[in-house]
């Protein structure tokens, strides 16, 4: 047997052009997340988005879909003949499984459908009747019901459901453009490209691998992490490049305490190219405002400013442990906290600079052939497609 699954999305904020374009990428992105769910259809009635599936895959479905941005809660629907018999047959049969004596319950209807002939406080109190004369026990409590019956009498047909599961609301992903992730394998740089998915852009991530000074394990930490990402739009490119011989450099021909500010320059400047060429409108980092050095507004001033491209740092008010909920979840925190050693963390110096003067940073530079580093780099990205 079919069932059907109304899915709501946030249209409160859409309007004229911008609406019919969210809700033609919220419905690609749905029907490409279902699509290996056999007999699964994506529905329009009534003004309202459907999917259509077999009850068994239900539980399945659902948890596909609390997993698409856009998409604010999802509700299995039985639909009924706009007749007042049809509607109370339906809500009957709707109830019947969740019946037990004592259950406390109240009917709420929403008539969009203004010549139904019944108004919405008719509707309910005569479909509330009608199971209270044919489910023994039940309670009618319009306060405080523990389950709650909602009738919604649309132009074609009429819908009951008595379930909502919350979605992850945002945008659909897609309607924002392309933005580029620098992601380590620690805990902030995932949840940073999450929020920024969770506006509607698509996400593409950079990683930066020291090897043989960071190993095999903490870049399949980072897959792990984008994989996890990738769950959360279809899919994820993963650009990983080989940044060692910078790093050697500016350990070799750079002072000491601005080592991290160094290499985190160089990475913006390989993400900037790696980003005009692919399309991305943005950088994202994992970056917050704490005690460490390479995080103080002079430090992201002095890092920022080779960037071609606008920085986001959707971090930036949060607290550690509220970064660390969303990690949990959105299950990257088990990852994240597995032990690993990332390229900055490696070779840490004694006493970093805490405010680098933009100038004190060009000069140190001096020495180095950046235009050379960066195009090196750049050769040596690998790029794997993550879903
Ligand atoms: P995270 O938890 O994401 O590692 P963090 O709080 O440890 O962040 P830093 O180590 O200072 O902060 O890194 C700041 C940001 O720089 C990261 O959030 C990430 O966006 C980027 N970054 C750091 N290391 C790398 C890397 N190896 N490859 C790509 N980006 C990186
Ligand atoms: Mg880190």
């Amino acid at each position: 047997m079919h069932r059907l699954l109304l899915v709501r999305y946030g249209e409160i904020a859409l309007k004229g052009k911008n609406r019919r374009y969210f809700i033609n990428i919220l419905q690609d992105n749905i029907r490409s997340c279902l699509r290996d769910i056999a007999g699964c259809r994506l529905l329009q009635l009534d003004g309202r988005l459907f999917v259509e599936v077999r009850s068994d895959d239900i539980p399945a479905c659902r948890e596909r879909l609390s997993k698409i941005f856009g998409i604010v809660s999802v509700s299995p629907v039985l639909v009924a003949e706009k007749s007042p018999e049809s509607i109370k047959e339906a809500a009957l049969n709707a109830f019947r499984e969740k019946a037990r004596a004592g259950l406390r319950f109240k009917v709420e209807t929403k008539r969009v459908d203004k010549g139904f002939p019944l108004t919405s406080p008719e509707v309910s109190s005569s479909v509330g009747a009608w199971l209270l004369q044919n489910i023994p026990g039940l309670v009618v409590d319009v306060h405080n019901p523990e389950q709650l019956l909602e009738i919604e009498i649309r132009e074609k047909e009429a819908y009951l459901f008595t379930e909502k599961f919350p979605g992850p609301g945002g945008l659909p992903v897609g309607v924002s453009g392309k933005a580029l992730l620098l992601i380590s394998g620690g805990i902030d740089s995932p949840v940073a490209g999450w929020m920024t998915m969770k506006r509607g852009v698509t996400l593409e991530a950079l990683h930066f691998h020291s090897f043989p000074f960071t190993g095999e394990r903490s870049l399949e930490k980072v897959f792990d992490l984008c994989r996890i990402l990738a769950g959360w739009g279809g899919s994820c490119r993963l650009h990983v490049a080989h940044f060692t011989k910078i790093q050697q450099e500016i350990l070799e021909k750079t002072p000491e305490k601005l080592l991290v500010t160094l290499l985190r320059r160089m990475m913006f400047r390989v993400a900037s190219r790696l980003a005009e060429r692919t399309g991305a409108l943005a950088l994202v980092t994992g970056e917050n405002l704490g005690q460490v050095a390479s995080q103080t507004l002079e430090s992201l001033r002095a890092i920022e400013q080779v960037a071609a491209l606008p920085v986001l740092r959707p971090l930036i008010g949060f607290d550690k442990n509220e970064i660390i909920a969303v990690a949990r979840r959105i299950q990257t925190y088990p990852v994240s906290i597995r032990p690993y050693e990332d390229c900055c963390t490696i070779f840490v110096p004694q006493h970093p600079e805490t405010r680098p003067g933009l100038a004190a940073a060009a000069e140190a530079e001096a020495p180095l052939d950046t235009e050379g580093l960066v195009n090196t780099c750049l050769e040596s990205i690998e790029t794997h497609i993550m879903s």
